[in-house]
């Protein structure tokens, strides 16, 4: 017996039998029911949804001579002929391939002459889009009047690419993507038809990979029943189609979250050895990040995300201390990466470098975090011993970690101050030399510090309680926001520090607390425009600050965003000659970072940093 492929043998062949296109489906039965039958019609749709099976399904229930057009009979002349796959009254042209004038001219000659068997003449044209405009204009007048026996089907992947001529002449009809149950649905069916035995696993992964096209799942599944036989099994399935085990990407996301970069890299290997294709571990991966993220958003469930109970569970409970935003950034370096690696000629290289990335991502915030704290609490000297602290680490990372990963700054000791060192009023204006926590233009490398391993054990200390220093929230009453505002602004950091972090030195004016909406106006200094920039341009900042607003006081918050023009001292300042470490000069590319970057900025005003441009000329002043 010859085998016959899967994907042939069950292709749907009546409406009844077409999967997840239901409403395709009715609209046809009451269309034909009717005698309401358009001759031209339009199938648009992501590949593999059942364009042209439901084509070929119109074809066979339109020309069947069986009685009820809705179940062609499969035994009368026309379905026979049909079924040859060679069928004397459908036409089927692929689009891609016979884009020309000429090839339009062939169709329209066809046209002409009534059907062999059946009642219809059918052309099927695949992949419309492709067409050239000429072709399309040569079409045109047949399609505006056709003879009665015509119909004409066109398919599509890209709908925006027909000429709006030809969509106003035809009916429309949208294929769905598939959902992963109606494939894995239809795979369990065949399964049974055929006696072969297989865990609703591993149909569940040929459907997530085959992501919505039911042509795929058809092939994948042959692929794997051609090597299984009739057990298939979830390893088989992932062996074969290169789906790397979920524990895998749940063993990485613990160690990026760790800062583990040797299990990291453990994690590689091992996908590496078992012959994985390096991007699409990272596209798995990426695929993961969503999963995760999308089972943390309360109110949804695993029936969702198309995923087992279990699973979803194991999503939900992954790095739970992780926030929203920390998934996104992974989210976010994971695609980023991706993009590089088609075009790079190492692209190990690039994801060890993606996740030594990811593995620090956490200290960017801690950085922020520590701004806001020194800048909350300037007056108490208990928690200027804690910024101390905290300043250590932070000056171990670069806001965004660089890809070189070898020239990456590890802990420098002349950071190491004494809180009473930096408390001392006198410092401010004599400086000791020694103590300037000023980055040099060659930081110092540990040379025994491994750049991929984890920082020494001192930026353990980096684990302050910042919970200490931050205020409690309480629902505040609305007449009292303005006096409140430095705490809810702290409140607002501990939730979102990114957006947290430029709102610290504003101030707030209010409307009439009784109105509604409730008008706020948060008002910053020229010297904040950066900051007012950053917020203003971002419907995303000022939509979280205008929810975290609402509910802290309740009901409608009308927010809006007020830029100060400069005092007279700014002014002066501004018309000030610049200061020294801005005049022309090669720059370091640590002054660049202290002119461009305002966290960087209020930093160095937090602790009124002296800026001192090389040891030279440092060594030079103190003689
Ligand atoms: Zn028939």
């Amino acid at each position: 017996m010859v085998y016959m492929a899967m994907a042939r043998k069950w292709r749907p062949m009546s409406f009844a039998d077409l999967v997840g296109q239901e409403h395709i489906a009715s609209t046809f039965k009451n269309a034909i029911e009717g005698g309401r039958l358009h001759h031209a019609f339009l199938f648009t749709g992501t590949r593999g949804v059942g364009k042209t099976t439901s084509a070929r399904i119109l074809a066979r229930s339109l020309n069947c001579s069986g009685g009820d057009p809705l179940s062609p009979c499969g035994t009368c002349t026309s379905c026979k002929d049909i079924a040859t796959g060679n069928p004397m009254d459908v036409i089927e042209i692929d689009a891609a391939s016979h884009t020309s004038v000429d090839d339009m001219r062939d169709i329209i000659e066809q046209v002409k002459y009534t059907p062999m068997i059946g009642k219809y003449k059918v052309f099927v044209i695949d992949e419309v889009h492709m067409l050239s405009k000429s072709a399309f204009n040569a079409l045109l007048k047949t399609l505006e009047e056709p003879p009665d026996h015509v119909i004409f089907i066109f398919a599509t992947t890209e709908v925006g690419k027909v000429p709006q001529t030809i969509l106003s002449r035809v009916q429309r009809f949208d294929f769905k993507r598939l959902n992963n149950k109606s494939i894995s649905d239809r795979l369990a069916y065949i399964c049974e038809q055929e006696e072969i035995t297989a865990s609703l696993t591993a149909l569940d992964l040929i459907a997530q990979k085959a992501d919505g096209s039911m042509r795929d799942a058809l092939t994948y599944f042959d692929q794997i029943y051609a090597f299984s036989g009739q057990n298939i099994d979830e390893d088989a399935v992932r062996n074969i189609l290169g789906i790397p085990p979920e524990d895998l990407y749940f063993d990485l996301i613990e160690a990026l979250w760790e800062h583990q970069l040797d299990k990291v890299y453990g994690v590689i290997a091992q996908a590496t050895a078992s012959g994985l294709d390096l991007s699409v571990f990272l596209q798995g991966f990426a695929q993961f990040l969503r999963n995760v993220l999308f089972a943390k958003v309360s109110g949804l469930d695993h029936q969702a995300l198309e995923v087992s109970e279990d699973l979803f569970q194991r999503y939900r409970e992954a790095v739970p201390q992780a926030t929203h935003g920390d998934l996104l950034r992974y989210g976010k370096i994971a695609n980023d990466t991706l993009q590089q690696m088609r075009y790079s000629t190492n692209p190990r290289l690039s994801l060890e470098t993606a996740l030594a990335r990811m593995a620090w991502l956490d200290r960017v915030s801690d950085l922020r975090k520590i701004l806001t704290t020194v800048q909350s609490a300037t007056s108490s000297a208990e928690n200027k011993k804690k910024y101390n602290e905290a300043l250590v680490p932070a000056e171990v990372t670069t806001p965004e970690p660089k890809p070189d990963l070898a020239s990456e700054p590890t802990l420098r000791p002349e950071a190491n101050l004494t809180p009473e060192q930096f408390s001392a009023p006198e410092l401010s204006s004599t400086p000791e030399p020694d103590l300037a926590p000023v980055p040099d233009s060659a930081p110092t490398l540990d040379p025994n510090s491994d750049p991929y391993m984890e920082a020494p054990p001192e930026a353990d200390d980096f684990s302050i309680d910042f919970d200490d220093v931050s205020v409690p929230s309480p629902q505040i009453p609305r007449f009292e926001i303005v006096s409140q505002w430095k705490r809810v602004v702290q409140d607002f950091y501990n939730s979102e520090p990114l957006v947290g972090a430029y709102l610290e030195e504003t101030t707030l004016q209010r409307g009439d607390y009784q109105a509604s909406p409730f008008e706020l106006k948060i008002i910053f200094k020229h010297s904040q425009n950066f900051q007012y920039e950053q917020i203003t341009k971002s419907p995303n900042y000022k939509n979280t600050l205008t929810e975290f607003l609402q509910n802290i006081l309740g009901g409608d918050i009308l927010l809006r965003y007020e830029l100060l023009d400069p005092t007279p001292e700014e002014l002066a300042e501004l018309n000030a000659p610049k200061p020294s470490f801005s005049q022309p000069k090669p720059n370091l590319y640590w002054e660049k970072d202290l002119k461009e970057e305002a966290i960087l900025q209020q930093l160095s005003q937090a602790f009124d940093l002296q800026h001192i441009t090389s040891k030279l000329k440092n060594n030079h002043s103190q003689n």
